[in-house]
């Protein structure tokens, strides 16, 4: 009997797709890579079958077959994912969470919320918002990710300055870990409990398990919003003007800054890098907060830019192209997001962007800040390459991403903020983690999954290849 028919039998025909457009529509995420290979006609393999589960013990029970018959099982949340989390082998179950998508419940006492791991971003903020209340979590994938998927890679939401990345939001996740059983980690709002359990499913990509429930920490919606611009003459001038807001106790949700060549996708005219902020909270907060950020600024030599610049960012920040507009034209492209401390900042964006430059055919090597903090800040490249011939397009694009990852590593800084590993930064683990933290990861993740079924060839370097690149 082949997996998908033992999963029919225990599942029923209603929860196991085997149809060949089921199975090729979750084939793999949103990494540029696997479209390429598509239009190359060497895109991936479909799954065996695709399991839709509705209830946590169909998710258990699918776990449980997998192991059983050492199945590779691939959790999928709505394939945002663009770093290769996702890709299907010919012999893999596709787990895709996409029925599991109740908003189980919302206390406006306590603010939280809790939600089916498979319920799209932007359902469970409108579900939210109906109550007054916000998850304050704003991916620019809002509307083509799930709440469990947000977990699963540790993502970022563009108000984080102020209101933090998702693990700061995150109050309980429930998870089937590989052994079938489920697991709920936190049940307060702190605790000193020995190590924060829930953070072996953040970023744990498909894994460790897999996430079916999670409940979020709420905010009342922000009273007053306010924007404000400014233009720097250079990236560093910018970093120092950042710095200064957020080390003195200012936190605008929104702080960003482009440089010279982003910022003439803000404003036509632009000559300088730009910032821009939004503030938001109680209305007195907010008018002390401009008129800090402002006053600063001046001080600074910052020239103030009109606030219809971000009112244009707040109305179209979600919009991009599709990839298939960018490979039609023979350009291969990405972004990739690192951080860095204040002071090694600058030499992480000068190195990165001027080695990518040098990639014959390159038509962009650029980047901004979106994501603030006390201690440094992450950049957020995005490179464009049009080499000569198309079968060289793969290899301008690795041949970018390990140059953006070089200069950052030898710069000092981390080498992603919040798109996770997937496939295409694992051989980087090492430089990350150091050996004896991969040597760590693999432990994890062999305790837990010592079949090794939980989406294998992600994140995890394997003993053989240690994890250096
Ligand atoms: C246009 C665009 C904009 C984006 N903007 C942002 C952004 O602003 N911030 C940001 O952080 N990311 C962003 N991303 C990346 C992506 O949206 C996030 O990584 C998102 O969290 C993935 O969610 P998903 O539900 O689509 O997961 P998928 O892509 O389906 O899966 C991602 C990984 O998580 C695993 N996984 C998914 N669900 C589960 C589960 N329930 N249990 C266990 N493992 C699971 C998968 O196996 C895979 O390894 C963007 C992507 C796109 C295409």
């Amino acid at each position: 009997m082949t997996v998908a028919e033992d999963l029919i039998r225990t599942l029923g025909p209603d929860r196991v797709l085997t149809s060949d457009e089921a199975r090729a529509a979750r084939r793999h995420d949103y990494w540029m890579v696997s479209n390429l290979r598509d239009r190359q006609g060497r895109g991936a393999p479909m799954p065996a079958c695709v399991v839709r589960p509705a209830s946590v013990a169909d998710v258990q029970a699918t776990v449980r077959a997998c192991v059983a018959t050492g199945t590779p099982l691939i959790p999928f949340g709505q394939g945002s994912g663009v770093v290769g989390g996702v890709i299907a082998g010919s012999e893999a179950v596709l787990l895709d969470l996409g029925a599991l998508n109740r908003v189980r419940s919302i206390d406006p006492v306590n603010l939280t919320a809790s939600f089916d791991a498979g319920l799209n971003g932007l359902a469970a903020e409108e579900a939210v918002a109906a109550q007054g209340l916000t998850t304050g979590h704003w991916p620019q994938s809002i509307a083509l990710s799930t709440v469990g998927g947000w977990i699963a890679t540790r993502a970022s939401g563009q108000f984080s300055t102020a209101y933090g990345n998702i693990e700061d939001i995150v109050y309980s996740v429930e998870a089937v870990l590989p052994s079938g059983e489920l697991v709920v980690l936190g049940r307060g709002p702190r605790a000193a409990a020995g190590p924060d359990l829930r953070h072996i499913m953040l970023g744990s990509e498909g894994t460790l398990g897999v996430i079916t429930g999670v409940t979020l920490s709420l905010r009342r919606k922000a009273e007053a919003q306010a924007v404000t611009a400014f233009a720097a003459q250079t990236m560093q001038q910018g970093f120092d003007f950042q710095r200064e807001i957020v080390q003195t106790g200012w936190r605008p949700p929104v702080m960003r800054q482009y440089d010279v060549r982003e910022s003439g996708r803000l404003h036509a005219d632009a000559k300088d890098c730009t910032v821009i902020m939004v503030h938001e909270g109680p209305a007195s907060l907010v008018a002390a907060e401009t008129a800090a950020v402002t006053a600063l600024a001046a001080r600074m030599g910052l020239e103030p830019l009109p606030g219809t610049i971000v009112q244009h960012w707040l109305g179209h920040r979600n919009h991009v192209p599709g990839w298939d507009q960018i490979l039609e034209r023979g350009i291969v492209a990405d972004t990739v997001e690192v951080s860095a401390p204040w002071d090694r900042i600058g030499a992480v964006y000068d190195a990165a962007t001027a080695s990518v430059a040098e990639i014959p055919g390159c038509l962009a090597a650029s980047a901004h800040s979106s994501h603030v903090y006390r201690s440094g800040l992450n950049l957020y490249f995005t490179f464009a390459i049009r080499p000569d011939a198309e079968g060289d397009m793969e290899g301008a694009y690795f041949e970018s991403w390990q140059r953006i990852m070089a200069a950052t590593a030898a710069a000092g800084g981390s080498l992603s903020h919040h798109h996770g590993i997937g496939r295409v930064r694992r051989g980087w683990m090492e430089t990350e983690l150091g050996a004896t933290g991969v040597t760590l990861l693999q432990t994890l993740k062999s305790a837990l999954d010592p079949a090794g079924v939980m989406n294998p060839g992600v994140l995890v370097p394997d003993r053989a290849e240690g994890g250096a690149r």
